[in-house]
């Protein structure tokens, strides 16, 4: 990192006050941190959810990452989707269609992905947290760790009302950021030898004429070869449009495109390293500035835009990759590619390895096949107590580019939350845990395997 210094390991907590003291805590309310926390909290923990954001959804909402993916096989056979994620994942999924928040599954190349309505994700993550129990703080950071020795015992958090310690017996980490670990000094790794897959700033167009858009893009929400060789040529006019494999998505409102574009780089042309606010800041202002670029182009040369106009972008750019944890067990890159299953596995995986580097998003696809993630990808390899959930996930680099999907991290944060509630019960160290064993529970709550 460049400048900043993480050293926020706390052996006494001195004043602050205490707000909660509390079986489980859950640092992070994207899909993984949901889940979690409503998984623990239903089967009788007492849970507290911390969330920087005043809203829960975390890269699918702040960073507006427009679909659920990873919820069905990837196939040949032009046919109707086949879903292989069920478990957390599918009751999220059907609450959200049951608010009119979920568009039907979209071809998305060889597989289906289906978009999402970020509002409605909201209200869904309040209904299912608030009916369980959790406690949910808001507008809060976590910006330290209470440790004895290895074991951890809570967290610091920061608010606008001060500084205070939240206690825990156990704790997940869900911040995506793997923030708690790296806060305790586990070791994480970043990206492929510290280059990440580069950031992305959704936006969304309405007054589109959809009736002639699609008749010109055709139904695979990947961009057809002709749009990206209009955006070769735009760039020659002078657009800055760096990427020209595009996305675009219906969203669930009419006349309205979700537009997975922008390839957001330093403007000096380097990776920019997001964990990092200086770094971040420029994240955030040139993906601005490219949105109007692309905006522009969809206006000038996409029939059925020529009269759209931006409705908004993502609250925050989309973050695919920081820190990865090293964890007791890795997902190799070797395991994605041979579609391995494992008796210790906690999710299924389908989804292709989508690594955003370069003018074009790279692709491998799983065909009609799927992988599952070994339990031990959660667990950090020192420290105790701790478990990590979602895409901060030990994983090698490509692998990585698969397994952080929005449907697999929610059964990441319920394969956490089941841990959490065994380690609670009887004392076993998560690292003792057996996979197996969580695996069976998960599978009793609705997951497949
Ligand atoms: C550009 C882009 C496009 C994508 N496209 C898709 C797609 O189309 N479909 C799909 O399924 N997936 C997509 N993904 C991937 C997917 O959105 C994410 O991998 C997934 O949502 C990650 O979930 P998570 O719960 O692990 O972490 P996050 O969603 O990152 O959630 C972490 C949460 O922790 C909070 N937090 C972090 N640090 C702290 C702290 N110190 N204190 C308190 N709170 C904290 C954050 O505010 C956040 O809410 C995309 C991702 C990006 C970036």
């Amino acid at each position: 990192m460049q400048g900043w210094k993480l050293d926020a390991r706390l052996s006494d907590e001195g004043d602050l006050p205490v707000i909660a003291d509390v079986d489980v805590l859950v640092v992070g309310g994207g899909a993984a941190g949901v889940a979690a926390a409503t998984v623990a909290a239903e089967a009788g923990k007492s849970v507290v959810l911390v969330e920087k954001y005043g809203f829960c959804g975390g890269a699918a909402v702040a960073g507006m990452s427009a679909t659920i993916c990873g919820l069905y096989l990837a196939t040949d056979r032009r046919s109707q989707p086949e879903q292989v994620v069920y478990g957390f994942t599918d009751r999220f999924r059907s609450r959200l269609a049951a608010r009119g928040g979920l568009t039907k599954p979209q071809v998305y190349g060889k597989t289906w992905t289906s978009a999402h309505d970020p509002l409605m994700w909201r209200e869904t993550a309040d209904e299912l947290l608030q009916q369980a129990g959790v406690r949910i703080f808001f507008h809060t950071a976590v910006t330290g760790v209470l440790m004895d020795g290895a074991v951890h015992r809570g967290v610091v958090v920061e608010s606008n009302a001060g500084r205070a310690v939240i206690r825990a017996a156990r704790t997940i980490d869900a911040s995506g950021d793997a923030a708690v670990v790296a806060r305790a000094g586990h070791r994480y790794v970043f990206g492929d030898n510290g280059k990440i897959q580069n950031p992305t700033m959704f936006f969304r167009v309405g007054n589109v004429d959809m009736d002639r858009f699609l008749d010109f893009y055709g139904d695979d929400t990947i961009c057809p070869p002709k749009v990206t060789d209009a955006i070769v040529a735009a760039r020659a006019r002078h657009y800055d449009l760096p990427r020209q494999k595009i996305w675009i998505f219906q969203t669930t409102r009419p006349h309205e495109l979700m537009v997975n574009a922008t390839r957001l780089s330093g403007r000096d042309g380097r990776m920019l390293n997001v964990i990092d606010p200086v770094d971040f800041t420029e994240a955030e202002i040139v993906g601005r500035e490219q949105v109007r670029q692309y905006a522009r182009f969809l206006a000038e040369h996409v029939p059925g835009c020529e009269n759209s106009y931006v409705v908004d972008t993502g609250v925050e750019a989309g973050i695919r990759q920081t820190r990865s944890i090293v964890g007791v067990d890795t997902l190799r890159n070797s395991d994605v590619l041979a579609a391995r299953k494992r008796g210790d596995g906690i999710c299924r995986v389908p989804w292709p390895i989508e690594l955003h580097d370069g003018d074009r998003p790279k692709l491998h696809w799983l065909l009609d096949d799927y992988y599952e993630v070994p339990y031990l990808a959660l667990v950090p390899e020192s420290g105790e107590n701790i478990i990590v959930a979602g895409r901060c996930l030990s994983a090698e680099h490509e692998a990585l580019a698969s397994a952080r999907v929005t449907a697999q991290c929610f059964e990441y944060g319920h394969a956490a939350a089941v841990a959490a509630v065994m380690s609670l019960d009887d004392g076993t160290p998560f690292r003792k845990i057996d996979g197996g064993a969580v695996r069976a529970v998960m599978a009793a709550n609705g997951s497949a395997f």
